[in-house]
């Protein structure tokens, strides 16, 4: 089960003084995030933050679409060595629910909550379709340019049985209302109805929307270093207050509840009976797999 560590799957890029733009780079899986590209991306984002010449940062796809989700393939170690680890809750091979759970919190939840309070600004750029885990991806960044061809679903709740992705931070994205309507359906909202909700800043077409994020990012990027920071730091703190950290550690509480459902009911974490039949015969393989080795 050797993961194809050869290519990176994030790139890092200066194309414009002032400004470093991070690219997913895993389109032949519609850029699902495993393993690697979470480290490569905390890598880059640790590379832009601490680069003094580097205001802003973009976070673009390459491919037709910015996210497939989380890579569920099993395909790569479910953790980075031990070198990489940031965490000290990092018992991902403890008993019982301790390994799961700690992989979660720091790959899933902290990491994110990190790249959220990057002190730089983040400006996004998506295309296509952005679903379940790619949303986190998209909504650590501060200011978000969508193409018209772009949609949004998390379908953890209505096809995996777990309720939203790690990072809930729906109600903040959509409010609470349209949330509501997001994740018991899992629909697909579109590009313009996420703009209309304030998930969005901008929708432009497909054609221009590099060339927009690059053009907001020199404008931002305008702006000193340090206020930037201030300005980031003040409006995040801002929804911190309206209690958006507690919420979303309550809704992990409830993640980790829907996890144990599934492993009681169907000895998976998701619920697996909902999944195509192809996708499903290949997870039971890869777990048996796992479970003979040495249980990494
Ligand atoms: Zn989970």
């Amino acid at each position: 089960m050797a993961a194809k560590a050869d290519r990176p799957q994030v790139r890092y890029e200066s194309p414009a003084p002032k400004v470093a733009r991070i690219v997913l780079d895993r389109p032949e899986k519609r850029n699902a995030q495993g393993t690697l590209m979470t480290y490569q991306l905390d890598a880059a984002m640790q590379r832009a933050c601490r680069d003094d010449a580097v205001s802003v940062i973009i976070l673009a796809a390459e491919g037709d679409h910015f996210s497939a989700g989380h890579d569920l393939s099993m395909s790569e170690p479910p953790a980075a060595g031990p070198e990489q680890r940031v965490t000290l809750w990092d018992q991902y091979e403890g008993p019982g629910w301790e390994g799961f759970y700690a992989r979660e919190r720091e790959v899933y939840l902290e990491i994110t909550e990190r790249w959220r309070n990057a002190p730089k600004p983040v400006v996004a750029a998506v295309q296509g379709s952005v679903v379940s885990g790619g949303l986190m991806l998209m909504w650590m960044a501060d200011i978000i340019v969508a193409a018209e061809d772009a949609r949004f679903r998390d379908n953890t709740g209505s096809d995996m049985g777990v309720p939203g992705v790690e990072f809930f931070n729906h109600p903040f994205e959509l409010g609470v209302r349209r949330a509501k309507q997001f994740l018991f359906t899992g629909g697909w909202l579109s590009a313009h109805a996420a703009a209309a909700a304030g998930m969005v800043n901008e929708v432009v077409p497909r054609d221009r929307l590099q060339d927009r994020a690059l053009a907001l990012a020199e404008e931002i990027a305008r702006t000193d270093r340090f206020t930037l920071k201030l300005i980031k730091d003040s409006l995040n703190a801002a929804q911190d207050a309206m209690g958006r950290r507690q919420a979303m550690q309550g809704a992990f509480a409830n993640h980790q509840i829907g996890h144990l459902q599934n492993m009681l009911l169907h000895g998976f974490p998701i619920d697996i009976t909902r999944l195509p039949e192809s996708v499903r015969r290949h997870l039971e393989a890869a777990l048996a797999a796992r479970k003979a080795g040495d249980g990494g």
